[in-house]
């Protein structure tokens, strides 16, 4: 008649657990997230954040997702040619495992892109700010292709400190852009792609999509005119 079994366990006596979470000595973790369509700066962003925690003394560390390799496996890298080394990796709760529990323990603040693609983004959140103490930055796109949520980056909404929403700037006006747009006819369900595939766009020229879809066709050919400023990310809009 004891068990009460909590999901969580604290460090409570009984299995030889010890100190487990030791909750009483560790700072507060923190989540902040950072959200936008393809080509907001939502990786540069990131990477200002975490570079300037690192700058300040705390420990850091980057974690990407696996799934798109089309540039280093092994660095984050924005339009600009900064790069900041990263772990690639399929899911989040690996981390700690790979990155080793020790230096683990000693992490401060972990840098999350392309958070779109991990399944276990909320879990591994609140793990690592709830008993960790740990400030997670995470970024992502809030939408895919067709305005539908995607992955679990809006799960975690409810337990951040902070939402950022980034905007690009729309290809066709110059306006603020709030979403992507899709520029090929591709419907399959998962398509990694840069500017090629992808753009930016203001409300009015995503809902006349399908002009412009093929304006740009006719326009773009295969991609050349368009690619000039807007390489602030390469992520896979489902
Ligand atoms: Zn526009």
């Amino acid at each position: 008649m004891s068990s009460f079994k909590s999901p969580i366990s604290l460090a409570t006596s009984g299995d030889g657990g010890g100190d487990r979470v030791g909750l009483s000595h560790r700072a507060s973790g923190e989540v902040h997230v950072i959200v936008g369509p393809m080509f907001a700066g939502k990786t540069t962003a990131l990477l200002r954040r975490v570079k300037a925690e690192s700058n300040s003394g705390r420990s850091v560390a980057m974690i990407k997702s696996s799934k798109d390799t089309r540039y280093a496996i092994n660095s984050v890298v924005t339009h600009d040619g900064t790069k900041f080394p990263c772990w690639a990796l399929p899911n989040l709760m690996s981390f700690r495992q790979k990155f080793g529990a020790d230096a683990y323990d000693k992490l401060d603040v972990i840098g999350i892109d392309e958070a779109q693609f991990f399944d276990d983004l909320y879990d591994f959140c609140c793990k690592a700010a709830d008993l960790d103490g740990k400030t997670i930055v995470i970024a992502g796109l809030d939408g895919d292709y067709l305005r539908r949520s995607f992955g679990s980056v809006l799960d975690i909404i409810p337990i951040a400190d902070s939402i950022t929403k980034l905007t690009a700037r729309c290809e066709l006006c110059g306006k603020r852009a709030f979403f992507t747009l899709r520029k090929t006819g591709e419907t399959k369900t998962e398509l990694i792609g840069g500017s090629d595939v992808y753009m930016p766009v203001c409300r009015q020229h995503y809902v006349n999509g399908q002009v412009v879809v093929v304006a740009v066709q006719n326009v773009l050919k295969p991609c050349s005119k368009i690619q000039s400023d807007s390489h602030m990310e390469e992520v896979a809009v489902v």
